[in-house]
């Protein structure tokens, strides 16, 4: 997967997480609908990643006898979330809307 792909990925899953809990093949379906073709091999990695950086926080569940990690933002994710809308937002302007 490109680098620019993953960068586009893990912003839908900080937003979304923002949003509501969100776990594996949620997103992946989700993912899906934008357009990206995402892996179980890529997505734990990167979800795990983003744990480790105290962005996400998971707590595992049992439904229908699976194991799922149910996924949320930290406040740390929150903050980093606003920081880069701002960023979207300056780039939509300048990329998208030319001024
Ligand atoms: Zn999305």
């Amino acid at each position: 997967m490109r680098e620019i792909d993953l960068a586009f990925i893990r912003l839908h899953i900080l937003y979304h997480a923002s949003k509501e809990e969100v776990y594996g093949v949620g997103l992946v379906k989700e993912l899906a609908r934008h357009g990206y073709k995402l892996s179980f091999g890529t997505l734990y990695p990167t979800l795990a990643k983003m744990v480790r950086k105290g962005l996400m926080t998971y707590e595992a569940r049992t439904v229908n006898r699976k194991q799922r990690k149910y996924y949320r933002i930290t406040p740390k994710g929150l903050k980093e979330l606003n920081k880069v809308k701002n960023k979207i937002r300056e780039l939509y302007e300048e990329v998208i809307v030319e001024r």
